[in-house]
């Protein structure tokens, strides 16, 4: 027993071997030296224990080492977006403003008054400090904010729909991102789907054979990344508003009406000389009921699901079970605020705003920061780079057939193929993501952040 306890190698001893000493780039020698003093008391504790008969120099080494390699990473953790998708579900969408981050900061790390009415000295509720803020802008009665865009969805369908039909055209039934199909968030909102209209056509005596006794809702769905182009016809919100209000006239329980817009835009987009996209507020102007939207898609702010609309609905959904059960925590509260104010100007919003930002930068300014970018690439050795032209895409199933004309630097490193670029990117510390096209590893620059050109380079310098 004794002499395994002497056969644990010395600290001293450890710190020098190359392979430890090694993540001397990486760490405080005293870190290195308290994950070695923590190994070490895991073998002393598995020997009292008896449940190690010998020790084998190179198993502690590699036992620190992947200890090291444990430290050092984060799962989650900062990426290079060079695909030049603005809005990447999979690379975390929006980036929030300086002002949303700042704000997240203060009210995070100190006590906050999240349920607490500071002028009446007693509890308040935590939904009013964006509320009224988001009816201001969009021009609803009343607005709420839950955990995401689908959440919200099924929120409001559960709360006027259960157990009651919800009509929604057949050009509508969309999926989104794979596990956002509609058909299913309304079956576990236990309503039933009235199926109305064909792919390519719907009208407005659709929705009015699809009513019967049972209907609750006529539901519009924005169809976000995809588009039906050649004979089509679909229902607008006015449309459906008068039909409603209608056959309102003659029923006990009220039939809804409901869009679910997606995206959820501020901005007009149109007035800027790209394709109109129609903004939450001419939505709510349409006198539908209910309304929407994400708030990380062309927001530009934290993961959110907002509904705008009639106060007597939305007062009515607070109530639901399911309403408690997707609430929103203080780190989105904060993050969304700060994102609001920055639309008190929209000037403003655009300049700070960076998903806005991104989508307004202008092709010259691009040209030139690819151009920039392409000739200290090619001050290196071994690599080869050139300015390539190229559109980047919206994303998050927003304006989907919109390219917005862009540029990115391709990238040949010495003899590597295009596919071994890719991962060794891929693998840097901080990962850069670009994209293949025709065959040839581009970086997309509409995407690039502040300090994004230097962590290239030093990637491609290694
Ligand atoms: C993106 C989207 C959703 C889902 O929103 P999340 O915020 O990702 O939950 C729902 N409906 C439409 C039409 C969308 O475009």
């Amino acid at each position: 027993m004794n002499t395994l306890y002497k056969q644990i190698p010395q600290v001293s001893k450890l710190l020098e071997n190359p392979l430890i000493y090694a993540y001397l780039c990486e760490f405080f020698h005293e870190e290195i030296k308290m994950e070695i003093e923590k190994s070490l008391d895991e073998l002393r504790e598995k020997i009292r224990n008896k449940m190690t008969t010998e020790i084998n120099y190179d198993d502690v080494v590699r036992n620190i080492v992947n200890r090291l390699k444990q430290k050092n990473k984060y799962s989650l953790r900062k990426v290079v977006n060079g695909t030049g998708t603005i809005v990447h579900t999979n690379l975390g969408r929006s980036l929030l403003s300086k002002q949303a981050i700042d704000n997240v900061v203060t009210v995070c790390s100190s006590y906050n008054n999240l349920e607490y009415n500071l002028e009446l000295g007693c509890r308040g509720s935590r939904y009013d400090h964006v509320e009224q803020m988001i009816a201001n802008i969009v021009g609803s009665e009343a607005a709420l904010v839950v955990n995401n865009n689908a959440s919200a969805t099924m929120l409001c369908v559960a709360t006027f729909g259960e157990n009651k039909e919800v009509v929604v055209s057949r050009g509508e039934l969309v999926e989104i991102g794979g596990s956002f199909r509609i058909p299913e968030i309304i079956k576990v909102s236990q309503a039933i789907l009235k199926e109305t209209g064909t792919t390519n056509r719907t009208h407005l005596r659709d929705y009015e054979s699809a009513t019967n006794e049972e209907t609750a809702m006529y539901l519009k769905v924005h169809p976000s990344n995809y588009q039906i182009l050649g004979f089509t016809k679909n229902v607008t919100n006015d449309e459906i508003v008068s039909l409603a209000h209608k056959m309102n006239q003659s029923r006990d329980k009220l039939i809804i009406t409901m869009e679910d817009l997606g995206s959820g835009v501020f901005v007009d987009f149109n007035s800027y000389g790209l394709i109109k996209e129609n903004t939450v507020k001419e939505s709510v102007q349409s006198g539908i009921d209910l309304v929407t939207f994400s708030g990380d898609k062309l927001l530009g702010g934290p993961q959110a699901g907002i509904v705008v609309g009639k106060k007597e609905f939305i007062d009515q959904i607070k109530r639901h079970p399911l309403c408690r059960a997707l609430r929103v925590g203080k780190m989105t509260i904060a993050a969304l605020e700060g994102t609001l104010r920055e639309y008190y100007e929209e000037k403003q919003a655009i300049k700070s705003i960076p998903t806005l930002n991104m989508i307004f930068k202008d092709a010259n300014s691009l040209h030139k920061q690819a151009t920039r970018l392409s000739k200290k690439i090619n001050e290196l050795s071994s690599v080869n780079s050139e300015v390539i032209s190229i559109d980047s895409t919206v994303g998050g199933g927003s304006l989907p057939l919109s390219k917005l004309p862009s540029y990115g630097v391709s990238i040949q490193y010495k003899n590597l193929s295009t596919h071994l670029v890719e991962k060794f990117m891929r693998q840097n510390k901080i990962p850069i993501i670009g994209r293949i096209s025709n065959e040839q590893y581009v970086i997309d620059v509409r995407t690039l952040c502040d300090g994004d050109e230097d962590i290239i380079l030093l990637a491609l310098n290694r």
